[in-house]
């Protein structure tokens, strides 16, 4: 069955060749009780461990069933050791952290057999070598008797043809020898049991032949066998593999008895998923925070279609010859010479211009009324403001940024209501009234009192004081008188009897109003705000004034006398109230949903047109929140950085606990390669394990995250008003931190296991 043709095998020790066998011819029957008897250090294991493909010989050859091995690879010697051979070891070699039913099974597991019938087959050989009250002991439960009752039980689970015996009674007492020698004996009935011993008596007794070995040669057989006669049979093997659900069966019995290691492994591999979970939560609610404002607060600020629409790429002015040239950023260098330069500022050649047509506002009127609260136009129309003083004393009032800030109010009434709180009297309804807005203090610039003649070394003057002001627009065919002989049109001065012809527009400050907290307008400036309806009528009788008409005729100002550009003229054309597009749209929509269908419904307005005659919104509640929402992002980014610092040290330390795990089990990865495992088994059991540790470091991480998240959450609270439950851990957060955590332990493994699976199995052995 077995046949040795003069197999040499020597180890190298330092600079000197040991030499263990020296040239070993041998043949051994199908069925017979071989005992090698020998002194210490005569080659005795490294014969068996070679005959039982533990070790490969140097030369020579090892034949088996007719087949040489000389050209076995590793997974024929694999198959070979788990199919054919059981070994039965002087230190039993059992898995300490598994049952003793476990341990019977491991080989079976091995050559792929299904659960019930590994476990029938253990508990039958279990029983055989009368051990069935005990399978489910750990081994260190049991006496070395015992234990070696396991073993014998594990080498034959696997029905192998041949038994290879290290000593097997060496560490027990004689009367259990007895017993253990009566089983073996058992055994060789009808298996080839090769035993190595040094005990005479003993080999003597149980053995059919007995092989003396000495200095690594056989000098005695007592039963010499040729096989020259023996057919040649065929070695059939099967090849081997564990399932990696074995592999992580072992793997997690191993961590189950370093409980509390593997608890902290797992806490300190946590701990940069604490980290990166923490900051994920922490992005996620501001994000989630912001979207909310954007949906509740922000969601009703307008889409402002204004004349210059912000582009934030383009906002650099460019201004072009002479003098200094500026770049993007600023100067390129400060000018040295004591001189002054004049320049045209002149739109950016890439700044888009918005040109409102009729097209586009009849397009506005198409837009479903139900998405906005209203459509404010704005219009560049200048409108005097004149205060009686007293008869026939008028005074012209300063509007804009010298006086008083003379403006529409918004048009809807829902929407005047939510943007002023009224302090007293109430909103304007007709043309001829008027609403006094002050700021939070009922403060007004001292620039609005010098415009109304008032003094403003007086503390304080009473809303009546105001609502007294005796105010008055005129149209302007009213307002202006043309000069014959210049052709220029003059203010008429005379406005005493225009009042008393009755063509002045009467206005009354009917009400005082500050802009209210909820206010969506925006930046209401403090001044007179003036009912639409009179800017409608303003404009209406404007647009067939003479003196618009007189100026669309001309290129020189009908007022001043000066040359105008063409820019200028579309400019006091507007102001004149001729040209009635207006400058600036705001749309008010009524929710977030609201305002999406809006942008929606814009962007196709502009889809078929060509770029410059598109009409751009800015959308500055996106934009902000845009802007916050990439910076959160940033930060995010920055933070997650730092917190991947620690998950990767953490599954540094990881690999670096696997490699103590595998010197740990060094003699594990011998029994397992004994038992016929792979190299690519024994890998696949430190995998499972790094497997778990990796999982349960990703919960425990995610764990400990969730639950600092309240009291993060109420620290967070406690600092800011009215946010609470920011940061939250979502379920594809947490879900994917596991799975990273489970990779990087992983691959943080995966070179301890490899050095796990290249330990030679007899060197492993040989490790306590
Ligand atoms: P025995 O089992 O008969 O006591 P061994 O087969 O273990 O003897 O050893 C035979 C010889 O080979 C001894 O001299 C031993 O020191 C040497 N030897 C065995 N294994 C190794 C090894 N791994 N490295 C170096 N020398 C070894
Ligand atoms: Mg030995």
């Amino acid at each position: 069955m077995l046949t040795l043709k003069n197999v040499t095998k020597s180890y190298q020790v330092g600079d000197f060749m040991q030499n263990a066998l020296n040239g070993v011819s041998l043949s051994f029957r199908k069925q017979e009780f071989v005992a090698i008897l020998g002194p210490s250090g005569s080659g005795k294991t490294t014969l068996l461990n070679m005959v039982g493909g533990l070790d490969r010989y140097d030369s020579g050859d090892l034949i088996i069933e007719g087949k040489s091995t000389l050209h076995f690879d590793d997974n024929d010697w694999d198959a070979y050791r788990n199919h054919a051979v059981g070994f039965i070891f002087q230190s039993y070699n059992l898995i300490t952290h598994t049952s003793v039913l476990a341990n019977v099974e491991l080989g079976m597991t091995l050559s792929g057999l299904s659960h019930e019938d590994r476990t029938a087959r253990a508990l039958e050989v279990l029983e055989g070598v009368g051990l069935k009250d005990h399978v489910y002991k750990k081994p260190n439960q049991l006496s070395g008797g015992q234990m070696q009752r396991v073993a014998i039980a594990r080498a034959i689970a696997n029905n192998p043809d041949i038994v290879m015996a290290d000593e097997p009674t060496g560490a027990i007492d004689s009367e259990t020898s007895a017993q253990i020698m009566a089983l073996i004996q058992e055994i060789a009935k009808n298996k080839l049991v090769i035993m190595v011993t040094h005990d005479e008596a003993l080999a003597h007794k149980y053995a059919d032949r007995v092989v003396k070995l000495k200095d690594g040669e056989v000098i005695e057989d007592s039963n010499p066998y040729s096989d020259a006669q023996e057919v040649q049979g065929s070695l059939l093997l099967k090849k081997t593999s564990m399932a990696f659900k074995q592999a992580l069966k072992l793997s997690f019995n191993n961590l189950r008895t370093k409980k509390f290691r593997t608890l902290i492994t797992a806490f300190a591999g946590s701990i940069g998923i604490i980290g990166v979970a923490m900051v994920l939560a922490l992005a996620n609610g501001l994000n989630n925070e912001i979207d909310d404002l954007e949906r509740s607060t922000l969601a009703q600020f307008p889409l402002q279609i204004d004349p210059f629409p912000i582009d934030i790429e383009a906002a650099q002015g460019n201004f072009g010859p002479p003098g200094p040239q500026m770049d993007d950023g600023g100067f390129v260098e400060f000018p040295e010479a004591r001189e002054v330069y004049p320049f045209e500022a002149t739109v950016s050649e890439n700044q888009h211009i918005n040109v409102i047509t009729q097209d586009y506002l009849s397009f506005l009127d198409t837009l479903d009324p139900d998405l906005y609260f209203e459509i404010n136009a704005e219009y560049d129309v200048r409108m005097p403001l004149l205060l009686r003083e007293a008869e026939s004393q008028f005074r012209g009032v300063d509007q804009g940024g010298g006086g008083v800030d003379f403006e529409p109010t918004v048009t809807s009434e829902e929407f005047l209501s939510q943007s002023y709180d009224v302090i007293d009297g109430r909103l304007p309804d007709n043309a001829n009234e008027l609403l006094l807005v002050v700021d939070q203090a009922n403060r007004l610039n001292i620039r609005f009192f010098e415009a109304l003649g008032l003094s403003f070394e007086v503390e304080s003057y009473s809303f009546d004081t105001l609502y007294d002001l005796e105010l008055y627009t005129f149209l302007p065919n009213d307002y202006y008188l043309e000069n014959a002989d210049t052709g220029r049109f003059i203010p008429s001065g005379d406005y005493e009897s225009i009042v008393q012809a009755g063509d002045g527009i009467p206005l009354r400050i009917v009400g005082v109003a500050r802009e209210s907290a909820d206010s969506l307008a925006g930046f209401i400036d403090q001044g007179i705000k003036y009912h639409p309806d009179l800017e409608e009528l303003y404009i209406d009788a404007a647009k067939t004034s003479d003196i618009a008409l007189a100026q669309a005729e001309s290129s020189i100002s009908v007022i001043t006398g000066r040359e105008l550009s063409e820019q200028q003229k579309v400019g006091v054309l507007r102001q004149l109230g001729y040209d009635d597009t207006p400058t600036q749209i705001l749309i008010y929509p009524v929710d977030f949903n609201a305002k999406t269908e809006i942008r929606n419904a814009l962007d196709a307005y502009n889809e078929p047109l060509p770029d410059d005659e598109q009409i751009i919104y800015t959308d500055l509640a996106a934009l902000v929140t845009d802007l916050t929402g990439d910076l959160i992002n940033g930060v995010s980014y920055v933070l997650i950085a730092f917190s991947s610092i620690s998950l990767l040290v953490s599954s540094i330390m990881i690999g670096i606990i696997t490699y103590v795990s595998v010197l740990e089990r060094t003699k594990e990865i011998g029994i397992l390669r004994s038992l016929g495992a792979r190299k690519k088994d024994v890998s696949r059991v430190f995998n499972a394990e790094t497997t778990i540790i990796g999982f349960t470091a990703g919960l425990i991480g995610v764990g400990i995250a969730f639950i600092l998240t309240f009291p993060l959450n109420l620290l967070i609270e406690s600092l800011v008003d009215g946010i609470d439950g920011l940061a939250q851990l979502s379920f594809l957060a947490a879900i994917s931190l596991v799975l990273i955590s489970v990779i990087l332990t992983f691959v943080a493994g995966l070179i301890p296991s490899r050095i796990a699976a290249n330990k030679h199995p007899v060197e492993a052995l040989r490790v306590e």
